[in-house]
Parts: structure tokens; C-alpha cells; sequence
């Protein structure tokens, strides 16, 4: 049972490898449409691929996605109003990742990273966090690094990637970086034949509710993915992956690990 997922490993090696100081990985995304060309779980997805490839190079552990994420906004993810953008209430994500962490923290695990791949849940997984950290406390040891993994993008990268100018990560939804990195992780996911031709979407610096629909793009893609391609994804992968396995590496002191 040679394997970084924890949904594939027994009990057993589970707790072996937690007690060796194992650092575990949590993903969190969401379930909202991306498009007519990529799918609907994309968010967790990208999240989970990319901390499978970091735990392997620091002899991590990576637990079952958190795969419903705090409700799609317009101006980052199209919207609640798409068929199949299946959100949760804020309270209820804030509530799942502090049992995450309690229950990680029950069994052992003292470093927890948590890889968040949907925009709209930073601050919700932020205040699970620090609930779950005040009730832990100082003495219990534990630490958590809250990651959203779009951050680790070098401005190089970035520079290479859009010669145009980049628009931003919150109209990146469904865009370049996300069109790539599936089609470096997941290429038979990706229907490239369907995305759309439209330029970027256009906002007001403000938000509405009950939401203007008429505001996002009815395809859901709020700035062209025609210019992805597999290797930009795999250059923006290599930024986010080596990005986040050297932050774990130097806030966990990890030395000489070896990889899974
Ligand atoms: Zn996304
Ligand atoms: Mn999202």
C-alpha cells in the first residue's frame, strides 16, 4: 500500500505513518461549474493532484477532499445561479474544517496543511482554523499551513504564460491557469473543442444581491482559456508544487525526508 492518499492505505500504515511525523494534506475545493470544457469538480481536483505531488516529495499523507465549498460569487466564480454549482453556508465549511483539525489532531497528526483550491473559501477554512486552534491550544503542539495554491504562481511564470498582461486570479475561473493544470493532471477531462470564444468578463468594482446575472458571461468562463495549453500547465504545476513543498519543508523543519 505504497500510497500518499489516505483513502487508499489501512488503518494500519495510517497510523504508522503519522506516528513517523507524517504530514498530512488537505484539499479543499468545491463543486461549481468551470465552463463548458472543464468539470464541475475542478476546483478539488487541481487541489488534490497538486498535494499528491508535494506529499510525495516530503513523505506526506493526503486526506479525502473537502469537495463542497463556500457559494460562488459572481466576480471569481460565475455565480450560484449555473446548474450544478453545488454550494454549503459558510457556517458549515467553517464547521467541517474544524472537526477536520480536531480529528486530524485526535489521531496524532501535528502538521497539517490544508491546500485550498477554490477561491471563495479562504476565509471561511481561515476562521475553521483558528476556532480549531483556540480550542487545541498552544501546548497541544499542532500546526497548520493554509495554502491557496494560485499564490505559489512565480511572476516569471506568470509573465511567460500571458505576454498580454495577467487579468488577475479572480478572473482566471475557468481560464488559463485552470485550463492548463487540468490538462497537465486530468488532459481527458478537458474538452477543448468547447471553450467558449469570448473575451473577459466585465464588473463593476461592486457586488449585487439578488445577483445581476446579466454581469457574468452566460458560458461561466470569465476570461478566455483559449491560449491554454498542457505545457503551461505543467510550468505552472512545477511553481505550485516545488512552492508549497519548500514552505512545508522549511515551517516543518523536515530534513532528508525521503520520498514516497
Ligand atoms: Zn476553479
Ligand atoms: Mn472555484
Amino acid at each position: 500500500m505504497n500510497s500518499v492518499r489516505m483513502d487508499n492505505i489501512s488503518w494500519v500504515e495510517y497510523e504508522q505513518r503519522v506516528k513517523a511525523g507524517s504530514v498530512v494534506f488537505l484539499p479543499c475545493g468545491a463543486t461549481e461549474q468551470h465552463g463548458p470544457h472543464l468539470p464541475l469538480g475542478t476546483d478539488a481536483l487541481l487541489a488534490s493532484a497538486i498535494s499528491e505531488d508535494v506529499a510525495r516529495e516530503v513523505g506526506g499523507i493526503v486526506a479525502p477532499a473537502i469537495s463542497y465549498g463556500y457559494k460562488s460569487q459572481p466576480r471569481s466564480g460565475g455565480g450560484q445561479h449555473f446548474c450544478g454549482t453545488t454550494s454549503v453556508d459558510g457556517a458549515t465549511l467553517i464547521g467541517l474544517i474544524r472537526d477536520a483539525v480536531r480529528e486530524f489532531y485526535r489521531h496524532g497528526v501535528r502538521r497539517l496543511v490544508i491546500v485550498v483550491g477554490h477561491f471563495e473559501n479562504q476565509w471561511f477554512v481561515t476562521e475553521g482554523i483558528e476556532l480549531a486552534m483556540r480550542e487545541l491550544g498552544e501546548r497541544g503542539g499542532m500546526e497548520v499551513m493554509r495554502v491557496e495554491h494560485w499564490e505559489l504562481c512565480r511572476k516569471e511564470t506568470l509573465e511567460a504564460i500571458f505576454p498580454g498582461g495577467f487579468p488577475g486570479i479572480a478572473l482566471e475561473h475557468a481560464a488559463v491557469i485552470e485550463t492548463s493544470m487540468m490538462l497537465h493532471y486530468y488532459p481527458q477531462l478537458v474538452s477543448l473543442d468547447s471553450i467558449p470564444a469570448h473575451g473577459p468578463a466585465e464588473f463593476p468594482a461592486y457586488d449585487m444581491y439578488p445577483t445581476r446575472t446579466a454581469w457574468v458571461p452566460s458560458s461561466g468562463v470569465l476570461s478566455s482559456a483559449k491560449e491554454s495549453s498542457s505545457e503551461k500547465g505543467r510550468l505552472l504545476v512545477a511553481d505550485v508544487v516545488d512552492g508549497i513543498a519548500a514552505a512545508v519543508r522549511h515551517e516543518f523543519r523536515l530534513t532528508g525526508r525521503t520520498p514516497i
